[in-house]
Parts: structure tokens; C-alpha cells; sequence
């Protein structure tokens, strides 16, 4: 056997299965003296998603984006145990989690079984495709760093092979035409993003392709960000216009092929439209091991869209599992936001239930003390009106912060509540700086905040990195 976890009989087990938005905020405010405490995840690291586009384009680097669990984790008054592997079968009958080891340095993967007491379930989303032919094949994707990675170098591949010597106006046309789908919030900050690399540095390293990079949003509903208030939308487009991005709204991608993309125009046409690279920004959709475990609960989960949760965040049907984020279906959009309340929230309530854990211990106890002692009424009655106090959890309640988006050209939008009556919508430079400084904080650590300052003071000085790695 290999090294010994630090293992207390007399605490449960709690087990967290992730490491993203939700597990980390939860990680943060835990207090792991109550128990016996593992991380479970593929990533070994908290991915700081808002910035990830800013990665794609070479604005930050990636490392300065990601913190390791474990350097949160070091911190804690218990040792708590990472373990970089993903779960592939969580069974709520036994309250036991299969998870696999998927290291690249053993060539084999080796699968474990654990018991938990408590779950804590949020293992986020995967990126929808819904089975569009050559989507996984020929696009980006933009929701994991290796993602944003990926695109950076398709994009100077593109750029470099358009500047190869000899090559027809048509094929230079091609590969600087950059496709981004999906008119969210992701793809509009992606292509924002696209935009400003184009206009802040490579026009100084490729003047002569510069004029011949075309950036297109295609968007199936009928507008961009559904989210934001009808002002910023109409403030996004113009701000896009004017930056000489096409958005194509009403228009559906059908098809992806290696050298172009197929779309279902607003008059239902087909058009095949020629382009160097595409970036595919279409929304979430339930990872197959939230699925089969769903599956299990057939009577309790029914939402097509995620995990019914009660009003504290406990899936429904299973005994021990909370579930949070991006795998449930509840009122709330899938943001960051949500998932780190509901970790903030899972923090006082695991706080809650050692202290009641506890108290039933003792109740248990003093019920073993033989009938004819004097004192066991009056114990068991004191002990079962604390187990009572403690036994009510106070229901989840979101509290919106406000939707923030960068637009490109050092402009932002948010949509920010004001007191009780209504929200104030802003746009512009000004929101920009606010975007900034509300990203900065937002950040995890102080060598996070450090880092990602930096790489926007080496890019304002030096510009964006062009090497393809
Ligand atoms: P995640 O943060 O995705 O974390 C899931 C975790 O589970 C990961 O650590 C993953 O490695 C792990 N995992 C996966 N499979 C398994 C498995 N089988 N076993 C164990 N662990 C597993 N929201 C905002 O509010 N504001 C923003 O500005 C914003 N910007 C975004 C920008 C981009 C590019 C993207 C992609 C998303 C953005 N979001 C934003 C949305 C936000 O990132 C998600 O809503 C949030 O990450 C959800 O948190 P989560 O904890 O549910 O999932
Ligand atoms: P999304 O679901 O918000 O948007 C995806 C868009 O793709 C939809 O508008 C959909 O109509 C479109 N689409 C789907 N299939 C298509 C097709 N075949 N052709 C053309 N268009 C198609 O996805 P997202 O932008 O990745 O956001 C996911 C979640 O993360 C949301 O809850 C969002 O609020 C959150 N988020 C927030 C921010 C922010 O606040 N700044 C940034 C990124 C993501």
C-alpha cells in the first residue's frame, strides 16, 4: 500500500468530486477538523474560467489563471486528501465513488471504490455540441485551458500559414476568416478578444495580412447575450459593428468541415462559408457520469437539463449527496457566481451538521445509559431539543452580484442590481476598468491577482506573444 491518508474513525468521510467554481469556494470556507476530508478531480487545480478567452489570445498566460488544490488545501487546520483522478461511477445506494487514475506516467489506469458519507457532487458541465456533424473534429472548444491553448495556436497557424509565400487570395481569405459560435457570453468575449489582438499587435507583426482578418459571430436566436438588458445588447452590437465584427444572428451552424462551415441561413438557405478557424461556444450540456447517476434515480431525477436539488443543494432521492453548479437544474443560470455561493453555502451547512453529528453521538450514548439512571431523562430531553435546533438547515438563497462582460476594445457591459429597484445598466471604458478590478478580486490568491496584473502590464508594454508553441 502506498502512503497512509490521515484517517478518523470517529469523523465521516466527506468527499468532493471536482475542483472547479463550486468545490473550490466550498474548499475555502470548510472547516476540515470535522472530518475526514477528499478532493477528487482530473484537473489538480481551480480554473479561473472568466479569463480563459484572455488566454486564447495570448493577453494572459495560462498559469496565471489556474491555482493547484493543494495550495489551498496546505492551509487547512486538517490535511485533506487531493487526488487527481476522475469519477467514473458514484452509486448513492452504497454511498460508495469509483474513480480512475488517468495518469499519462503509469500507461495503465488504475480504479479505486470509496465510501463517503457525505457527497458533495460538482463535477461541472461539458461543452455542448449537440452531435453537429465535425464539431469535435475541426472546432476549438473554449472551456478548458488546453482548450484556449489549442486555440492560440490554430490561430497563428492560421496567420503564419496565410503569410507562407505564394498563396492564392482565396486561401489567405480562408484562413484568416475566424468563426466563433455561440453568441453568449463566451463567444462574445471571445471575439472581442480576437478583436483586440487584431488591432493592438497584429497589425504591427503582419501589416500585410492585417486588413484580410475577418471575425464572424453566428448566433442562432435572434440577438446576442439573452442575459444582458435590451440597452447593452444593442451597445455589444454597435460596439462590434464598429470594430468590423460580424454578428449573424438567426443563423445556425449545421455542419463543420475541415476548411469551412456550413450554416442555415436566417431564410433557411445553406450556405458553405470558407474559414481558417472555428471556435465552438455553444452552451453546456450534462457530463455522462452525472447521467448515469441520474439514471439511478429514476423516480426523483427527471430534469433532462441536471440534478433536481432540494432548498439546501441535497440531490433529491440520494442520502448523503449535495449537488452544486453547473450539473444542477435549478432557477439559477449556470455561472461562477451560483457555483460559488452554493460552495460558500455547503460550508456553514457541513459546519451544521458536525455540530448535529455530534450531538446525536452523545444522544446515542446517553440512550445506553441503563433505565434507572437519574439523570438519563433529563439528558436525552436536553440532547434532542439541541439535535432539533440544529437539525433545521436554512435554504439556499442566491444573491445576484451583477452580469459582467468584456467586449473587446477596452469596453465592458454589466447589468448590476441597484438596491430593490431594478438594475442599472452601464457600457464602456469606464465599466472596463470596473471589469478589470472586479476580475482581479474575484481571483482566488494573491499570486493569481499578482500574476494576471503582470501579464496585462507585459502586453500593454511589450504586446501579445506571436510564437506557436
Ligand atoms: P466547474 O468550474 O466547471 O468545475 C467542475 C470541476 O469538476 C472541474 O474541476 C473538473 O475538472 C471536475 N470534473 C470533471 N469531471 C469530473 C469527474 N468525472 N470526476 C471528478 N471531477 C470532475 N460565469 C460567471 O459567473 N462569470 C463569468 O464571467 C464566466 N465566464 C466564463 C467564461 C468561460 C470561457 C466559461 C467556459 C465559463 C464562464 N462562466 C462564467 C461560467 C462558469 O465558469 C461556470 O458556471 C462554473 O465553472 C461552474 O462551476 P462548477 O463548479 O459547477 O463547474
Ligand atoms: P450559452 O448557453 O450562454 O450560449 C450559447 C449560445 O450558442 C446560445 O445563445 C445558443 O443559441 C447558441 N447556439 C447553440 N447552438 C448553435 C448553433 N448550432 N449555431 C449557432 N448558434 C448556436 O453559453 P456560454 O456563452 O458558453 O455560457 C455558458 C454559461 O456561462 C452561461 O450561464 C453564461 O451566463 C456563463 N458565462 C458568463 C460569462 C459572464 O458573465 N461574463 C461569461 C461566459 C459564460
Amino acid at each position: 500500500p502506498g502512503p497512509q491518508l490521515p484517517h478518523d474513525p470517529t469523523k465521516k468521510t466527506l468527499v468532493i468530486l471536482g475542483s472547479g467554481w463550486g468545490a473550490t469556494s466550498l474548499l475555502n470556507s470548510l472547516d476540515t477538523e470535522e472530518y475526514n476530508v477528499f478532493v477528487i478531480s482530473p484537473r489538480n487545480y481551480f480554473l479561473f474560467t472568466p479569463l480563459l478567452p484572455s488566454v486564447a489570445t495570448g493577453t494572459l498566460s495560462p498559469r496565471s489563471i489556474i491555482q493547484p488544490t493543494r495550495y489551498m488545501t496546505r492551509h487547512k487546520k486538517r490535511q485533506v486528501s487531493v487526488i487527481e483522478a476522475s469519477a467514473t461511477d458514484v452509486d448513492p445506494h452504497t454511498q460508495t465513488v469509483t474513480f480512475k487514475d488517468m495518469s499519462e506516467v503509469q500507461g495503465l489506469t488504475s480504479t479505486t471504490t470509496m465510501k463517503y458519507d457525505y457527497l458533495v457532487y460538482a463535477v461541472g458541465a461539458e461543452t455542448q455540441t449537440f452531435n453537429i456533424p465535425g464539431v469535435r473534429e475541426n472546432a476549438c472548444f473554449m472551456k478548458e485551458l488546453d482548450d484556449a491553448e489549442k486555440m492560440q495556436r490554430r490561430f497563428l497557424d492560421c496567420l503564419e500559414s496565410a503569410a507562407f509565400p505564394g498563396q492564392s487570395k482565396a486561401e489567405v481569405d480562408r484562413l484568416l476568416h475566424m468563426v466563433v459560435v455561440g453568441g453568449g457570453p463566451t463567444g462574445v468575449e471571445l471575439s472581442g478578444e480576437l478583436h483586440d489582438f487584431l488591432e493592438d499587435d497584429l497589425r504591427s507583426w503582419y501589416p500585410e495580412l492585417a486588413d484580410s482578418i475577418r471575425i464572424t459571430l453566428v448566433e442562432a436566436l435572434p440577438s446576442v447575450l439573452p442575459m444582458f438588458s435590451k440597452q447593452l445588447i444593442d451597445y455589444t452590437e454597435s460596439t462590434f459593428k464598429a470594430a468590423k465584427i460580424d454578428i449573424m444572428t438567426k443563423t445556425m451552424v449545421k455542419e463543420i468541415k475541415e476548411n469551412s462551415v456550413v450554416l442555415q441561413m436566417p431564410d433557411r438557405s445553406i450556405a458553405e462559408v470558407p474559414c481558417g478557424m472555428v471556435v465552438w461556444a455553444a452552451g453546456n450540456t450534462l457530463r455522462q457520469v452525472t447521467r448515469d447517476l441520474m439514471a439511478k434515480l429514476p423516480e426523483e431525477q427527471t430534469n433532462r437539463r441536471g440534478i433536481t436539488v432540494d432548498e439546501s443543494l441535497r440531490m433529491k432521492g440520494a442520502r448523503g449527496v449535495f449537488a452544486i453548479g453547473d450539473c444542477t437544474a435549478t432557477s439559477y443560470a449556470p455561472t461562477a457566481q451560483v457555483a460559488a455561493q452554493e460552495g460558500a453555502y455547503l460550508a456553514r451547512v457541513f459546519r451544521q451538521l458536525a455540530r448535529r453529528d455530534a450531538l446525536a453521538a452523545q444522544l446515542a450514548e446517553v440512550h445506553g445509559l441503563p433505565d434507572d439512571d437519574p439523570e438519563k431523562k433529563v439528558k436525552v430531553e436536553h440532547l434532542e431539543s439541541q439535535v432539533a435546533k440544529v437539525d433545521k438547515i436554512r435554504p439556499f438563497k442566491y444573491s445576484h452580484q451583477g452580469s459582467l462582460a468584456y467586449i473587446g476594445s477596452e469596453k465592458a457591459i454589466a447589468d448590476l442590481p441597484f438596491f430593490s429597484s431594478g438594475n442599472v445598466a452601464t457600457a464602456g471604458v469606464a465599466t472596463y476598468l470596473f471589469w478589470r478590478s472586479a476580475y482581479l478580486s474575484k481571483l482566488f490568491s494573491l499570486r493569481n491577482r499578482a500574476l494576471v496584473a503582470t501579464d496585462w502590464i507585459k502586453v500593454k508594454i511589450f504586446g501579445r506573444d506571436v510564437s506557436r508553441e
